[in-house]
Protein backbone atom coordinates (compact mmCIF):
# COMPACT_ATOMS: atom_id res chain seq x y z
CA UNK A 1 0.00 0.00 0.00
CA UNK A 2 1.25 3.73 -0.94
CA UNK A 3 2.31 5.43 2.89
CA UNK A 4 0.94 8.73 2.68
CA UNK A 5 2.42 11.72 3.93
CA UNK A 6 1.33 15.19 5.03
CA UNK A 7 3.86 17.82 5.52
CA UNK A 8 2.96 21.43 7.13
CA UNK A 9 5.20 24.14 5.92
CA UNK A 10 5.47 22.53 2.44
CA UNK A 11 6.42 25.63 1.09
CA UNK A 12 9.91 25.92 3.29
CA UNK A 13 13.53 24.89 2.83
CA UNK A 14 12.91 21.70 4.73
CA UNK A 15 9.12 20.87 3.87
CA UNK A 16 10.62 21.40 0.10
CA UNK A 17 13.07 19.16 0.23
CA UNK A 18 11.51 16.56 2.25
CA UNK A 19 8.97 16.48 -0.34
CA UNK A 20 11.34 15.80 -2.72
CA UNK A 21 12.52 13.14 -0.88
CA UNK A 22 9.57 11.41 -0.05
CA UNK A 23 8.52 11.50 -4.19
CA UNK A 24 11.11 9.64 -4.61
CA UNK A 25 10.27 7.13 -1.95
CA UNK A 26 7.31 6.53 -3.28
CA UNK A 27 5.12 8.17 -1.25
CA UNK A 28 1.86 10.38 -1.65
CA UNK A 29 2.28 13.79 -0.89
CA UNK A 30 0.49 15.92 0.56
CA UNK A 31 1.66 19.55 1.72
CA UNK A 32 -0.37 21.98 4.02
CA UNK A 33 -0.80 25.39 2.54
CA UNK A 34 -2.13 28.60 4.07
CA UNK A 35 -4.29 30.77 2.60
CA UNK A 36 -2.22 33.84 1.32
CA UNK A 37 -2.70 37.02 -1.29
CA UNK A 38 0.33 35.88 -2.85
CA UNK A 39 1.22 32.15 -2.71
CA UNK A 40 4.89 31.32 -1.96
CA UNK A 41 5.32 28.47 -3.69
CA UNK A 42 8.70 28.73 -5.72
CA UNK A 43 10.53 25.86 -3.64
CA UNK A 44 8.35 23.45 -4.66
CA UNK A 45 7.56 24.73 -8.58
CA UNK A 46 9.25 21.89 -9.89
CA UNK A 47 6.99 19.25 -7.65
CA UNK A 48 3.67 21.13 -8.39
CA UNK A 49 1.99 18.02 -10.21
CA UNK A 50 3.32 15.42 -7.94
CA UNK A 51 2.18 16.79 -4.64
CA UNK A 52 -1.32 17.58 -3.24
CA UNK A 53 -2.15 21.15 -1.17
CA UNK A 54 -4.47 21.70 1.08
CA UNK A 55 -5.61 24.73 2.60
CA UNK A 56 -5.49 25.33 6.20
CA UNK A 57 -4.17 26.92 8.91
CA UNK A 58 -2.30 26.52 12.21
CA UNK A 59 -4.14 28.78 14.14
CA UNK A 60 -7.43 26.74 12.95
CA UNK A 61 -8.00 23.90 14.72
CA UNK A 62 -11.11 22.81 12.51
CA UNK A 63 -8.95 23.19 9.33
CA UNK A 64 -6.44 20.87 10.38
CA UNK A 65 -8.62 18.08 11.79
CA UNK A 66 -10.52 18.31 8.21
CA UNK A 67 -7.54 17.60 6.33
CA UNK A 68 -6.42 14.82 8.64
CA UNK A 69 -9.46 13.17 8.06
CA UNK A 70 -9.55 13.62 4.20
CA UNK A 71 -6.18 12.48 3.56
CA UNK A 72 -5.63 9.97 6.35
CA UNK A 73 -2.09 10.27 6.39
CA UNK A 74 0.67 7.66 8.04
CA UNK A 75 3.09 10.30 8.61
CA UNK A 76 2.90 14.09 9.67
CA UNK A 77 5.82 16.21 9.63
CA UNK A 78 5.47 19.80 11.01
CA UNK A 79 7.71 22.01 10.00
CA UNK A 80 5.20 24.90 9.81
CA UNK A 81 6.32 27.43 11.90
CA UNK A 82 6.95 31.42 12.49
CA UNK A 83 10.50 30.37 12.38
CA UNK A 84 12.64 33.60 11.81
CA UNK A 85 14.07 34.28 15.19
CA UNK A 86 13.99 38.29 15.25
CA UNK A 87 10.88 38.15 14.16
CA UNK A 88 9.62 36.39 17.16
CA UNK A 89 10.96 39.47 19.36
CA UNK A 90 8.83 42.10 16.99
CA UNK A 91 5.91 39.49 16.85
CA UNK A 92 6.19 37.04 20.18
CA UNK A 93 2.24 36.38 20.63
CA UNK A 94 2.11 35.16 16.90
CA UNK A 95 5.38 33.55 17.25
CA UNK A 96 3.44 31.22 20.18
CA UNK A 97 0.25 30.89 18.09
CA UNK A 98 2.28 29.11 14.87
CA UNK A 99 5.25 27.83 16.78
CA UNK A 100 3.50 26.47 20.28
CA UNK A 101 0.42 26.34 20.17
CA UNK A 102 0.37 25.66 16.32
CA UNK A 103 1.85 22.09 17.99
CA UNK A 104 -1.23 21.19 20.10
CA UNK A 105 -3.39 21.52 17.24
CA UNK A 106 -1.98 19.12 14.72
CA UNK A 107 -1.26 16.54 18.47
CA UNK A 108 -5.04 16.97 18.94
CA UNK A 109 -6.25 16.45 15.16
CA UNK A 110 -4.06 13.12 15.03
CA UNK A 111 -5.89 12.48 18.63
CA UNK A 112 -9.04 12.97 17.39
CA UNK A 113 -9.02 11.40 13.85
CA UNK A 114 -6.14 8.16 14.24
CA UNK A 115 -3.65 8.44 16.95
CA UNK A 116 -1.79 5.85 14.45
CA UNK A 117 -0.66 8.77 12.59
CA UNK A 118 2.65 8.83 13.38
CA UNK A 119 3.86 12.45 13.94
CA UNK A 120 7.35 14.58 13.73
CA UNK A 121 7.83 18.01 15.23
CA UNK A 122 10.83 19.87 13.89
CA UNK A 123 11.95 21.44 17.27
CA UNK A 124 14.97 23.53 17.11
CA UNK A 125 18.60 23.73 18.67
CA UNK A 126 17.60 26.88 19.66
CA UNK A 127 16.27 25.53 22.64
CA UNK A 128 19.32 25.57 24.22
CA UNK A 129 20.39 28.69 23.53
CA UNK A 130 22.52 29.83 26.87
CA UNK A 131 24.04 26.49 26.57
CA UNK A 132 24.48 24.47 29.82
CA UNK A 133 26.91 22.13 28.28
CA UNK A 134 29.08 21.52 25.55
CA UNK A 135 28.15 19.83 22.87
CA UNK A 136 24.59 19.74 23.99
CA UNK A 137 22.51 16.01 23.70
CA UNK A 138 18.97 15.18 24.33
CA UNK A 139 20.16 15.17 27.84
CA UNK A 140 20.76 19.00 27.89
CA UNK A 141 18.59 21.70 29.69
CA UNK A 142 17.08 23.98 27.78
CA UNK A 143 17.32 28.02 28.17
CA UNK A 144 15.73 29.79 25.38
CA UNK A 145 16.83 33.47 24.70
CA UNK A 146 14.40 34.25 22.05
CA UNK A 147 10.30 34.34 22.06
CA UNK A 148 10.96 31.93 19.09
CA UNK A 149 13.13 29.60 21.07
CA UNK A 150 10.59 29.16 24.14
CA UNK A 151 7.92 28.64 21.61
CA UNK A 152 9.81 25.73 20.44
CA UNK A 153 10.41 24.42 24.04
CA UNK A 154 7.20 24.14 24.39
CA UNK A 155 6.09 22.60 21.12
CA UNK A 156 8.99 19.74 22.38
CA UNK A 157 7.35 19.33 25.33
CA UNK A 158 3.85 18.68 24.41
CA UNK A 159 5.01 16.17 21.83
CA UNK A 160 6.93 14.44 24.10
CA UNK A 161 3.75 14.49 26.75
CA UNK A 162 1.07 13.48 23.50
CA UNK A 163 3.57 10.28 23.18
CA UNK A 164 3.30 9.85 27.33
CA UNK A 165 -0.47 10.90 27.74
CA UNK A 166 -2.05 8.92 24.54
CA UNK A 167 1.15 6.67 23.27
CA UNK A 168 0.71 8.13 19.79
CA UNK A 169 4.30 7.69 17.90
CA UNK A 170 5.54 11.26 17.99
CA UNK A 171 9.47 12.45 17.65
CA UNK A 172 10.97 15.83 18.18
CA UNK A 173 13.96 16.20 16.30
CA UNK A 174 16.43 18.64 17.38
CA UNK A 175 17.87 20.04 14.20
CA UNK A 176 21.06 22.29 14.54
CA UNK A 177 21.18 25.01 11.75
CA UNK A 178 20.67 23.55 8.13
CA UNK A 179 20.88 25.44 5.11
CA UNK A 180 21.10 24.13 1.26
CA UNK A 181 20.45 26.88 -1.91
CA UNK A 182 16.54 26.45 -0.38
CA UNK A 183 17.27 28.67 2.74
CA UNK A 184 15.18 31.86 2.90
CA UNK A 185 17.37 35.01 2.59
CA UNK A 186 16.96 36.10 5.87
CA UNK A 187 18.95 33.82 7.64
CA UNK A 188 22.87 34.44 7.97
CA UNK A 189 24.04 32.04 5.44
CA UNK A 190 21.81 32.68 2.48
CA UNK A 191 22.01 36.54 3.37
CA UNK A 192 25.75 35.99 2.68
CA UNK A 193 25.36 33.37 -0.41
CA UNK A 194 22.97 35.83 -2.17
CA UNK A 195 25.25 38.61 -1.45
CA UNK A 196 28.59 37.14 -2.84
CA UNK A 197 26.78 36.41 -5.86
CA UNK A 198 25.35 39.62 -6.04
CA UNK A 199 28.63 41.05 -5.37
CA UNK A 200 29.95 39.28 -7.86
CA UNK A 201 28.11 40.10 -10.66
CA UNK A 202 28.34 43.87 -9.61
CA UNK A 203 24.93 44.01 -8.52
CA UNK A 204 25.69 45.79 -5.00
CA UNK A 205 28.61 46.70 -2.84
CA UNK A 206 28.35 46.27 1.08
CA UNK A 207 26.69 43.48 3.12
CA UNK A 208 25.83 44.53 6.29
CA UNK A 209 25.28 42.03 8.74
CA UNK A 210 24.81 41.60 12.93
CA UNK A 211 26.92 39.86 15.07
CA UNK A 212 29.77 38.03 13.49
CA UNK A 213 30.90 36.29 16.45
CA UNK A 214 28.36 34.24 16.77
CA UNK A 215 28.79 30.41 16.34
CA UNK A 216 26.85 27.65 14.96
CA UNK A 217 27.01 23.88 14.29
CA UNK A 218 26.04 24.61 10.44
CA UNK A 219 24.63 21.29 8.39
CA UNK A 220 23.07 20.69 5.08
CA UNK A 221 19.24 20.55 5.37
CA UNK A 222 19.23 17.30 2.58
CA UNK A 223 20.85 15.67 5.59
CA UNK A 224 19.33 16.59 8.22
CA UNK A 225 15.45 15.74 6.41
CA UNK A 226 16.94 12.17 6.27
CA UNK A 227 17.36 12.22 10.33
CA UNK A 228 13.34 13.12 10.59
CA UNK A 229 12.42 10.68 8.30
CA UNK A 230 14.78 8.07 10.13
CA UNK A 231 12.89 8.92 13.21
CA UNK A 232 9.65 7.60 12.32
CA UNK A 233 10.66 4.37 10.54
CA UNK A 234 11.66 3.00 13.87
CA UNK A 235 10.09 0.87 16.36
CA UNK A 236 9.31 3.08 19.12
CA UNK A 237 9.24 6.76 19.20
CA UNK A 238 11.94 9.19 20.46
CA UNK A 239 13.49 12.26 20.70
CA UNK A 240 17.20 13.19 19.14
CA UNK A 241 19.65 16.00 18.23
CA UNK A 242 20.73 16.35 14.52
CA UNK A 243 23.83 17.99 14.59
CA UNK A 244 27.46 18.08 12.75
CA UNK A 245 29.33 18.43 16.25
CA UNK A 246 31.35 20.96 14.57
CA UNK A 247 31.04 24.83 15.43
CA UNK A 248 32.28 27.71 13.38
CA UNK A 249 31.52 31.45 13.87
CA UNK A 250 29.56 33.77 11.25
CA UNK A 251 32.90 35.71 10.60
CA UNK A 252 34.41 31.87 9.30
CA UNK A 253 30.90 31.34 6.91
CA UNK A 254 31.64 35.17 5.62
CA UNK A 255 35.57 34.37 4.56
CA UNK A 256 34.52 30.87 2.70
CA UNK A 257 31.56 32.28 0.70
CA UNK A 258 33.69 35.42 -0.22
CA UNK A 259 36.25 33.39 -0.58
CA UNK A 260 35.16 31.01 -3.12
CA UNK A 261 34.24 33.58 -5.35
CA UNK A 262 37.68 35.14 -4.91
CA UNK A 263 36.56 38.26 -3.22
CA UNK A 264 38.11 39.44 -0.02
CA UNK A 265 35.18 40.06 2.66
CA UNK A 266 37.03 42.38 4.41
CA UNK A 267 36.38 44.86 1.54
CA UNK A 268 32.66 44.49 1.68
CA UNK A 269 31.39 43.34 4.96
CA UNK A 270 30.04 45.82 7.78
CA UNK A 271 28.64 45.15 11.49
CA UNK A 272 25.73 46.92 12.67
CA UNK A 273 24.93 47.13 16.13
CA UNK A 274 20.72 47.71 14.79
CA UNK A 275 20.84 44.05 13.88
CA UNK A 276 22.48 42.24 16.92
CA UNK A 277 19.93 40.56 18.57
CA UNK A 278 18.12 41.70 22.31
CA UNK A 279 19.49 38.37 23.89
CA UNK A 280 21.87 35.99 21.55
CA UNK A 281 22.70 32.36 21.30
CA UNK A 282 26.37 32.67 21.29
CA UNK A 283 27.30 29.53 20.32
CA UNK A 284 25.71 26.26 19.44
CA UNK A 285 27.49 23.04 18.42
CA UNK A 286 25.21 19.45 18.69
CA UNK A 287 26.21 15.97 19.79
CA UNK A 288 24.32 13.65 17.65
CA UNK A 289 25.87 10.15 19.31
CA UNK A 290 22.22 9.35 19.62
CA UNK A 291 20.78 9.46 16.12
CA UNK A 292 24.24 8.15 14.78
CA UNK A 293 23.82 5.17 17.36
CA UNK A 294 19.98 4.55 17.03
CA UNK A 295 19.16 5.33 13.27
CA UNK A 296 22.65 5.07 11.53
CA UNK A 297 22.37 8.48 10.87
CA UNK A 298 25.41 10.33 9.73
CA UNK A 299 25.77 13.83 7.91
CA UNK A 300 27.45 13.44 4.16
CA UNK A 301 28.18 17.15 2.97
CA UNK A 302 30.90 19.17 5.30
CA UNK A 303 30.56 22.78 6.26
CA UNK A 304 32.68 24.00 3.30
CA UNK A 305 31.35 21.73 0.95
CA UNK A 306 27.67 23.54 2.05
CA UNK A 307 28.91 27.03 1.79
CA UNK A 308 30.67 26.60 -1.64
CA UNK A 309 27.09 24.69 -2.90
CA UNK A 310 24.98 27.92 -1.62
CA UNK A 311 27.45 30.44 -3.43
CA UNK A 312 27.82 28.51 -6.78
CA UNK A 313 23.85 28.03 -6.92
CA UNK A 314 23.34 32.13 -6.21
CA UNK A 315 25.78 32.71 -8.36
CA UNK A 316 24.12 30.59 -11.17
CA UNK A 317 21.08 31.85 -10.04
CA UNK A 318 21.85 35.76 -10.08
CA UNK A 319 23.60 35.42 -13.29
CA UNK A 320 20.69 34.09 -15.01
CA UNK A 321 18.47 36.77 -13.08
CA UNK A 322 20.77 39.48 -14.91
CA UNK A 323 20.91 37.64 -18.31
CA UNK A 324 16.71 38.09 -18.45
CA UNK A 325 16.38 41.66 -17.16
CA UNK A 326 19.42 42.58 -20.06
CA UNK A 327 17.35 40.82 -22.64
P1 LIG B 1 19.30 31.18 13.96
O1 LIG B 1 20.45 30.49 14.63
O2 LIG B 1 18.10 30.30 13.79
O3 LIG B 1 18.94 32.49 14.58
O4 LIG B 1 19.79 31.43 12.43
P2 LIG B 1 20.28 32.76 11.68
O5 LIG B 1 20.88 32.30 10.40
O6 LIG B 1 19.18 33.76 11.58
O7 LIG B 1 21.40 33.38 12.63
C1 LIG B 1 22.57 32.68 12.97
C2 LIG B 1 23.52 33.60 13.73
O8 LIG B 1 24.03 34.59 12.84
C3 LIG B 1 22.88 34.37 14.89
O9 LIG B 1 23.72 34.30 16.02
C4 LIG B 1 22.80 35.80 14.38
O10 LIG B 1 22.90 36.79 15.42
C5 LIG B 1 24.03 35.85 13.49
N1 LIG B 1 23.97 36.92 12.50
C6 LIG B 1 24.90 37.89 12.30
N2 LIG B 1 24.52 38.73 11.35
C7 LIG B 1 23.30 38.31 10.92
C8 LIG B 1 22.38 38.80 9.93
O11 LIG B 1 22.62 39.80 9.26
N3 LIG B 1 21.23 38.08 9.74
C9 LIG B 1 20.96 36.97 10.49
N4 LIG B 1 19.81 36.29 10.26
N5 LIG B 1 21.79 36.49 11.43
C10 LIG B 1 22.95 37.16 11.64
Amino acid sequence: MTRKVLITGVTGQDGACLAQFLLEKGYEVHGMVRHSSSANLERIEGLRDRIELHQADLLDQLSIITIIQQIRPHEVYNFAAQSFVPTSWSQPLLTGEFTALGVTRMLEAIRLVDPSIRFYQASSSEMFGNVREEPQNEQTSFWPRSPYGVAKVYGHWITVNYRESYNIFACSGILFNHESPLRGKEFVSRKVTDAVARIKLGLQDKLVLGNIDALRDWGYAGDYIEAAWLMLQQDRPDDYVVATGIKHSVRDLVELAFGHAGLDWRDHVESDQSLFRPAEVNTLCGDASKARRVLGWAPRVSFAELIRMMVDADLERVRREKAVSAS
